[in-house]
């Protein structure tokens, strides 16, 4: 197994020198912290990573969940790390004081959650989603249903879930069909089902809280009638004791990866006394949990961003060890063979898996400061921290998700016939990293959130907001003799993506919505190539800055690194934009003529 799963030496470069994380300790929200409280932080997450979650990597792929007596039953190293995350205040870090929190930048816990993930993403999870759900009963819940449920979840003793997805409902919420029957005792009568739902049932924890969506008799159809209930799969009978609530769990998947985390099918309301509580108002549900959504999102990323990391750094140990062949001018049989990073083909896939894993921790760790600003900042400052999330989210969700497949599959290919073998940690990492294209909204859903509803959200005010940005940096890069020229290039594709943007739009807006949104995947993907130079453009710029100071020898290579991998990005991925912008402005519309008998 790998001994190096992320390199601090990056993560800091990306929390400090890039983004200036410290400089939010200047608003009055993280006022009490420092840069000092800040590595604190990120030092014990990697001594908890190392010491709890990295042993249990290999393990926990090999010993899945196991479906038993009607419950689930998880590695037993899961009960150990919810209590640490529990007793160690992770699970409400970011909450402000008065909900129980210790008021941490997104910024800083999400650096910390990259921590966990890329240790062993299946643990990290655990109380990754007590958190979501615990926010939204903090968010919406009444005051009593905070104080029956929250402080034992923020605990690590109650596990929290996010119950949205059924048999015949999964990108298509307004389809779920899950419902709630209201009773004059304060609850309602949840009837239905749920599939998929991650740790929806465990022997990790004495109970499970579930987020659940469900549907008021009598409500709308679609996803204005859906409400948010809290369902417990124990409630709280007289005197504080627990008695099952009519949540039955069905049956546990096997999964190709991230095999750590089970995921449960339920059945509500079999007995017919399954009782949920309404989060706030009735059909408003979806509303809540999108309030979320740009958090989670931002939150798969990381995961995503995290399991390419320890891929790449597993792939660079071996390359640097692994001897094989020699260089092509050399026809000397008995010289000596080379380390394989020597062959310019290897150096291609782990500069590959470079630019993608740091270009994305890049554009996640700015993401994760725009939700920080939107919560702390106002006015002109606030608004373009909205929309620029807003933007960026499918992105920031998106580009990790699918570049990580191809990231951790250059990964086993660095080590050949060895990366196909379970010795190695290659190929879990590659199995664990196929989830995320598929939850938290798919890709195809996500591309569609990005063309259909961001990029055209108030006059596109959001689309001109990044391109603002992107501008500003293509600005100040032009005056770096080492990246001016990677400026002219990241303008080009910009003007490209404007321009093939407002192509689309007149698609639109001749009410040709099938045609306008058919390829919304492939202008995701040409958005991300952009994101990502941009991020990468950041980067080159403050290692330019720093290498005109002559740093010492190490300092140094990391910041010809970080040149090295910009011009790799802007050489090899980004003129991927013009393919992408040809098929974008054709008029050909292959995928919508072609009908179902063809195939
Ligand atoms: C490991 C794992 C963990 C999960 N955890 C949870 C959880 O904790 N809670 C929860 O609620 N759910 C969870 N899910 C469910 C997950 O969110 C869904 O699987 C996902 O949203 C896709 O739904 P589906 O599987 O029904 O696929 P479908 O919706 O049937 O999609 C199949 C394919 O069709 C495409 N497609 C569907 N509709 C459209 C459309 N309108 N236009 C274009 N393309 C479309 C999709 O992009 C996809 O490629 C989990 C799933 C997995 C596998």
């Amino acid at each position: 197994m790998a001994e190096k799963f992320y390199s601090e030496r990056d993560l800091n470069f990306h929390l400090y020198e890039v983004n200036d994380v410290a400089s939010l300790t200047g608003y009055p929200l993280f006022a009490d912290h420092s840069r000092e409280t800040f590595d604190m932080v990120i030092e014990t997450a990697k001594n908890i990573a190392i010491d709890h979650m990295r042993p249990f990597f290999t393990e926990m792929d090999r010993q899945p969940p196991q479906y038993i007596n009607g419950g689930i039953r998880v590695h037993p190293s899961v009960k150990n790390y919810m209590k640490i995350c529990g007793e160690g205040g992770w699970i409400n870090a970011p909450f402000p004081y008065e909900m129980g929190g210790q008021q941490i930048p997104l910024s800083i816990n999400n650096a910390a959650q990259f921590i966990f993930s890329a240790a062993n993403y299946s643990l990290s999870v655990y109380p990754h989603l007590t958190t979501g759900a615990a926010h939204l009963i903090m968010s919406f819940g009444t005051q009593e249903l905070k104080d029956r449920y929250v402080p034992k979840m923020f605990a690590g003793q109650w596990q929290g879930t996010m119950a949205l997805t059924e048999p015949e409902a999964g990108s298509s919420l307004s389809d779920v069909v899950t419902s709630a029957e209201p009773t004059d005792k304060g609850y309602y009568r949840i009837t239905g089902q749920k599939t998929f739902i991650s740790a929806g049932d465990c022997d990790s924890a004495d109970n499970i809280i579930h987020l659940m969506l469900a549907r008021v008799k009598g409500a709308p159809a679609g996803v204005k009638g859906l409400s948010l209930f809290v369902v417990p799969k124990f409630r709280i009978a007289d005197k504080g004791k627990l008695e099952p609530n009519d949540v039955a769990c069905a049956g546990c998947y096997h999964k190709m990866g991230y095999r750590g985390s089970p995921i449960a099918q339920l059945s509500m309301g079999e007995n017919g006394d399954c009782r949920g509580w309404l989060l706030g108002s009735e059909n408003k549900g979806l509303t809540y949990m999108f309030q979320m959504m740009n958090e989670a999102r931002v939150g798969v990323g990381i995961g995503a961003v995290a399991i390419a990391t320890a891929a790449y750094h597993a792939s660079l140990e071996y390359a640097k060890e692994r001897l094989q062949g020699r260089n092509v001018l050399e026809k000397d049989p008995t010289k000596p063979q080379l380390a394989i990073i020597e062959h310019a083909d290897v150096r291609r896939m782990l500069l590959n898996q470079k630019v993608i894993s740091e270009g994305g921790l890049a554009l996640a760790i700015y993401c994760g400061k725009l939700v920080d600003l939107v919560h702390v900042s106002s006015g002109e400052e606030k608004e373009r921290s909205e929309l620029l999330l807003e933007i960026l989210t499918p992105v920031v969700k998106t580009y990790p998700s699918e570049m990580g497949i191809i990231s951790t599959s250059l990964g086993v290919q660095c080590l050949g016939g060895y990366g196909y073998c379970d010795d190695f940690p290659l190929e879990q990492h590659m199995r664990d990293m196929r989830i995320h294209p598929i939850h938290e909204g798919t890709t195809g859903i996500q591309a569609m959130d990005l063309l259909g509803r961001k990029a055209t959200m108030k006059n596109g005010k959001a689309l001109m907001a990044f391109a603002a940005e992107v501008e500003s940096a293509v600005n100040r890069a032009s005056s770096f003799d080492r990246t001016k020229d990677r400026a002219a290039e990241l303008k080009e594709s910009l003007e490209l993506l404007k321009g093939v943007s407002m192509h689309l739009m007149g698609i639109a807006m001749k009410g040709n919505i099938d045609r306008f949104l058919s390829d919304a995947t492939l202008y995701l993907e040409f958005f991300g190539y952009v994101a990502i130079a941009w991020q990468w453009l950041l980067q080159g710029m403050v290692a330019a800055g720093a290498l005109a100071k002559k740093p010492a020898a190490q300092d140094a290579d990391f910041y010809e690194g970080k040149l090295h991998a910009m011009d790799f990005f802007f050489e090899y991925e980004l003129p991927k934009c013009l393919g992408l912008a040809k098929r974008l402005r054709s008029e050909k519309t292959v995928t919508l003529d072609v009908k179902r008998e063809h195939f």
